[in-house]
């Protein structure tokens, strides 16, 4: 029995309870969490903006060290540490074939029949987003599951496996922000702190943070910001005015709402890219005319998992971090108990803090 936090319904409170988890079949791997950070998109999934099998185990970020393996496991072994994948690729649908496996086709249904997790009076429970991270311990499909670098300490490892591959990804991969450019990222929680810091390390000569609070200016500019404003109508205006009347070269979206979306873009300059990294809801709807669609010649992108191959970008993040580039634990504003998951929902909500951290 471990305990875990279990989402019963969509909409309903998450309860804390014991749960069943069998010992690990052939392809995979049980893992004993040592932390896992609360994301945008556990709330999302919790709240019904986003969908999932219910009940369920939330959690996606997460790292820990491998209690045991299935029989047929090779890359890693009992007492390793190791950061989990939520997104385990396929290997062998269109997306991966073209090396884009962040948009593998089968990258969801990983964990649709392993289903090893139980209510202790034996209801199934979906691990959600595959790895069921908010629990002491949890059973994944080996894909799920990568080795821990050299170098990064265990518990700052959970922030690589959603907040840093999707915010350094949507910099480097997504926008390809290249030294020198100016960049404006949207919305400071654990995912826009990542990208400040990702636009840092790739040389941009000037990083304008903007948040609806003014209470996130330290962490911005702790995280690489060089100007900081407050969400407003005038947003779009203020960032040419900080760029000699010509807008941004990059803005990087990370709360996926319509009206930012629409000011992102419009804080570019003409020929400017946008990347979208934030999730939002089918009521959120963004309109462009055609004329403005040509005159300005802007790019407008979706990015998925920060256009990060896990396996690929880990070792790249790693050596960021041993060199005190990439500063994980700045990304951190309040660690917590599994209990301290609704509350971090609720601080998520009021636009309140960077990422939470359950630590086990
Ligand atoms: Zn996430
Ligand atoms: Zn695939």
């Amino acid at each position: 029995m471990v305990r875990a936090a279990v989402l019963p319904a969509v909409g309903a409170p998450l309860e804390i309870a014991d749960i069943d988890l069998p010992d690990p079949g052939p392809g995979q791997i049980r893992v004993r969490l040592a932390a896992a950070g609360v994301c945008h998109s556990d709330l999302s999934l919790s709240d019904g903006t986003m969908r999932v099998p219910v009940p369920a185990v939330l959690g996606h970020e997460g790292a820990g060290t491998v209690v045991a393996v299935g029989e047929d496991i090779t890359h890693v072994r009992p007492e390793d540490g190791v950061v989990l994948n939520w997104a385990p690729s396929c290997g062998g649908c269109h997306a991966c074939s073209l090396g884009e496996v962040w948009l593998c086709a089968n990258a969801l249904n990983g964990a649709a029949d392993v289903y090893a997790h139980r209510r202790s009076d034996g209801t199934d429970l979906h691990p959600g987003l595959n790895v069921a991270a908010f629990a002491e311990e949890t059973v994944v499909p080996a894909g799920c599951v990568l080795p821990v670098p050299d170098g990064v300490p265990l518990t700052d490892a959970a922030l690589l496996g959603c907040a840093v591959l999707t915010g350094y990804g949507a910099v480097h991969h997504s926008a390809r922000v290249r030294p020198g450019e100016t960049v404006a990222v949207y919305g400071v929680g654990g995912v826009g702190l990542a990208a400040l810091q990702a636009a840092r390390i790739a040389g941009a000569s000037r990083i304008v943070a903007v948040d609806v609070s003014p209470a996130k200016e330290e962490l911005a500019r702790g995280a690489g910001a060089t100007d900081y404003l407050v969400a407003s109508d005038n947003t779009a205006r203020e960032i040419r005015a900080l760029t000699g009347k010509q807008g941004v070269d990059v803005a990087v979206e990370c709360v996926g709402r319509a009206a930012t979306i629409r000011t992102a873009w419009d804080s570019t300059r003409r020929g400017g890219r946008t990347t979208v990294v934030g999730i939002g809801g089918k009521d959120q709807q963004v309109t462009f005319n055609a004329l403005e669609i040509f005159h300005w010649g802007r790019t407008l992108s979706g990015c998925v998992y920060g256009d990060s191959d896990p396996a690929r970008d880990l070792p790249v993040l790693a050596e960021h971090v041993r060199a005190g580039r990439l500063d994980l634990g700045a990304l951190v504003t309040e660690r917590i108990a599994l209990e301290g998951i609704p509350a971090a929902f609720e601080n998520m909500l009021a636009g309140k803090g960077g990422r939470a951290l359950v630590v086990f």
